[in-house]
């Protein structure tokens, strides 16, 4: 027992936050202030996010998953609705659809890149379809000029899940742009942290309306604006939530940001040593990188080879006990319990379905040092030699 909970102690994350002094003054500074909650930092933060993505609005939420909840209500799903979306996916991308009442449809992925593969999406669309939930699987950016066309055809909304990709770009343009709308997380192994975060990114005003209602339980205008105007009324309108972030989770997230460039910049430098040593290990090849995009490698995810001597369950376990944290990104979200009592069947999805069984992630952060990065390759090295 005592081996073991030192081991975990010692475990490299496969992700973790960048926190410098500047983000703890940050933060302080909003914590000596007048307003906690619903404050200046907010508005801020939500600017400079949407100027970074080139879009004209952002609005921030208490977490990612609520982003997701909220670009689901803002587009009108509703009970007896069909949203397409991705099996090789965190399982709040899909439980967003199901907190409208809606259904989730999954589409099978390309086994090259693990993102929705847009040849299997229009055999899936009904009269149900309302919309298309992407997911720029560990920060490599959808095809989104086959799924506006898609989307555009059809006339249902694109709602990108970008919680992976915050600095990416596809041809040229950034995430956050490219979709009507976009959802970010600023949990700690993403990108930049709020601790919880998120945030959603538009050009719809009329999207912007109705996703700040919503994050402040369906009111129509919140505190600060009624002060302004001295009035003590306010209307529920619709249901909403209290999905609200914090002055000084935004004040954390400003500062976040301008590291933002430099963190993505670090991730790539990382991907790079990891892809040199790749090039020379046949058991192992790093998925798929197309040539259309800036990756924003919020997972570096290996896949080991069918024709390997070793299977992903042992290299699994030899690297968590030699202290690397690698992990498993995603079990195809309908093989969960929850959505195989709704009825999902094994087998819809092929592709996830394989590429689940032999995909692990790596460590990849800021913070990791070459001096980690050589011991988790010299591992990866030493297991792969004794097979
Ligand atoms: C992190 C993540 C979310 C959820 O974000 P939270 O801030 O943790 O709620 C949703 N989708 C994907 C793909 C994510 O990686």
């Amino acid at each position: 027992m005592k081996d073991n909970s030192n081991s975990i102690k010692h475990q490299i994350p496969y992700g973790r936050q960048s926190i410098d002094e500047n983000d703890v003054f940050a933060a302080c500074t909003v914590i000596r202030s007048e307003w906690l909650t619903t404050g200046p930092k907010i508005t801020e933060f939500e600017q400079l996010l949407a100027e970074y993505v080139g879009v004209k609005y952002g609005v921030a939420v208490s977490n990612g998953t609520a982003a997701l909840h909220c670009a689901m209500y803002a587009i009108d799903i509703q009970p007896g609705d069909e949203v397409i979306v991705s099996p090789i996916t965190f399982i709040a991308t899909a439980n967003s659809i199901i907190y409208q009442g809606a259904t989730p449809v999954f589409v099978d992925v390309s086994p090259e890149t693990l993102l929705i593969d847009p040849d299997k999406i229009e055999e899936k669309i009904t009269d149900k379809t309302k919309a298309i939930i992407a997911v720029d699987y560990a920060g490599h950016p959808c095809d989104y000029d086959r799924l506006k066309k898609i989307s555009n055809k059809y006339n249902i909304a694109l709602i990108a899940d970008a919680c992976h990709a915050l600095g990416a770009e596809y041809k040229g343009k950034r995430v956050g742009s490219l979709a009507d709308i976009t959802v970010f997380s600023f949990h700690p192994v993403k990108h930049i942290t709020t601790g919880e975060g998120g945030m959603l990114t538009t050009n719809s005003y009329k999207y912007v309306e109705k996703i700040k209602s919503f994050r402040n339980h369906g009111i129509d205008m919140d505190f600060r604006e009624r002060s302004k105007k001295s009035l003590w009324n306010y209307e529920m309108i619709e249901l909403g939530y209290n999905y609200r972030i914090t002055d000084i989770q935004c004040a954390l997230g400003i500062s976040q940001l301008s590291k933002l460039d430099f963190f993505i910049k670090k991730r790539h430098e990382i991907a790079a040593v990891y892809n040199r040593f790749f090039k020379s290990v046949k058991d192992i090849t790093p998925i798929s990188v197309l040539n259309n995009c800036h990756h924003a490698y919020h997972l570096y995810v290996i896949k080991i080879n069918s024709s390997s001597r070793i299977n992903r369950h042992d290299l699994f376990n030899l690297l968590r006990k030699a202290g690397i944290g690698v992990n498993v990104h995603y079990k195809p979200v309908y093989w969960h319990l929850y959505y195989k009592k709704l009825g999902y069947l094994h087998g819809i999805c092929p592709q996830a379905e394989k590429a689940y069984t032999s995909i692990l992630s790596l460590p990849i952060f800021p913070g990791l040092t070459d001096s980690l990065i050589k011991y988790i390759t010299e591992t990866l090295k030493g297991i792969l030699i004794e097979q």
